[in-house]
């Protein structure tokens, strides 16, 4: 066996000297909003299928309706033999869904950002890059692949950006911004308007990721982008979230798509979707713009969660949406709380650094259409009981 064996254990052993080893462990998603984890039915906090989707009769049964029909797999990657008509159709409907001339499909959304972003830099040597600090690692890795210096502004301060914008943009040949419309760690938005205005003014191009907020967030689920049409140069977003199944889009212009299709190297060089993923995607755009409902839903029970918390005096952030922290501050009490819950059989994992800044430790606490105002009522007890 090599040596480098050597060098993984010995790293292993300062991740654990860290407190932040980690290992996989399997559950089963049940309906209510329930997990099973080691045996025992947990009410669950921690998973992102925030409209339930990924249990929806419809998806499983188009899933496998397509696969039938197609087959298991596409065969080749998109450029070669991997485009069916279906990629083509989805990606017309993802496009009319997020009101751009154009849109791709991609295997995954990290796949997409750490792709997306060397293959802009390549048509743009030297541009100034500004990314919000919170940012998900997979734009962070996009920027370390293009070799780009990142200028990262503090988060959703946009007297920050514009400040950044002028001292570090202005003699740049080109100027991109990146960041998040839903963030996933703290659950708040990005002031939209506003950052298209910057954009526009000082001409910047802007990269929005709405992982989290596609389906949630926007008219018809559509996303904070939606609602400004043609301002957003490129708007990236995932199934795999709130539309229960998996793969990612990248939406903009159609010179940009074409742009992407020829330098992309995720879009090159990876296999096309496989019929089960696009059928599952496709009936997910089927129920999603009719779910005002429970978008509402979502909404209230964020509400709810968060003058919970409030009354116990932990810090929510600025959280507005399906997404609340629970600041513990410390990362082994974080872990320490987390731990009392399951106890409770309350899945609310803890998040610590290097995912989020030092002494911001949290529950990260995903809400669910399917979890009622009782289910976070137990929550929140079950909070107070453990601290
Ligand atoms: C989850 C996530 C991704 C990655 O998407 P996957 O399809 O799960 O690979 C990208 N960006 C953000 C902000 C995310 O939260």
């Amino acid at each position: 066996m090599s040596s480098l064996n050597d060098n993984f254990s010995e790293a292993l052993r300062a991740i654990e000297a860290r407190g932040q080893h980690r290992s996989l462990r399997s559950t089963e998603m049940k309906p209510q909003g329930r997990l099973q984890l080691e045996g025992r039915n947990c009410l669950d906090f921690s998973s992102n299928d925030y409209l339930n989707l990924s249990q929806h009769p419809l998806l499983i049964e188009r899933a496998s309706e397509w696969s039938k029909k197609l087959g298991a797999g596409a065969g080749a990657s998109r450029l070669v033999t991997g485009t069916r008509e279906a990629h083509l159709a989805l990606e017309a409907r993802i496009a009319a869904f997020k009101g751009t001339e154009a849109a791709l499909l991609f295997a995954t959304g990290w796949q997409a950002n750490a792709a997306v972003v060397p293959a802009l830099l390549a048509a743009a040597p030297g541009a100034a890059v500004f990314t919000d600090r919170l940012i998900h690692a997979s734009l962070h890795h996009g920027c370390a692949a293009a070799g780009a210096k990142q200028h990262r502004f503090r988060h959703n301060d946009l007297d920050h950006l514009e400040e950044l914008l002028a001292n570090k943009g202005a003699d740049s040949p080109a100027r991109i911004i990146i960041t998040e419309s839903v963030f996933s760690m703290d659950g708040d938005m990005a002031d939209l308007a506003r950052l298209v205005d910057i954009a526009q003014r000082l001409d910047a191009f802007l990269y929005l990721d709405e992982a989290h907020a596609t389906g949630v967030v926007g008219p018809g689920g559509a996303g904070l982008s939606a609602g400004f049409p043609g301002s957003v140069d490129l708007v990236m977003g995932t199934f795999s979230k709130a539309l229960g199944c998996f793969g990612a889009y990248v939406a903009g212009s159609r010179l940009l798509c074409d742009y992407l299709v020829n330098t992309c190297s995720s879009f090159i060089f990876s296999t096309a979707p496989p019929p089960a993923v696009l059928g599952a995607i496709d009936a997910a755009f089927e129920l999603v713009p009719l779910m005002d409902r429970k978008r509402a839903h979502l909404g209230e029970l964020g509400d709810t969660l968060r003058r919970g918390l409030s009354t116990l005096g932990v810090d929510s952030l600025n959280s507005t949406t399906h997404i609340v922290p629970a600041i513990v501050g410390d990362a082994g009490e974080a872990v320490r709380l987390s731990e009392a819950l399951a106890d409770r059989n309350i899945v609310a994992s803890a998040i610590r650094p290097p995912t989020v800044p030092p002494g911001t430790s949290r529950l990260r606490l995903a809400l669910r259409a399917t979890h009622s105002h009782d289910d976070i009522d137990m929550l929140v007890a079950a909070i107070r009981a453990s601290r």
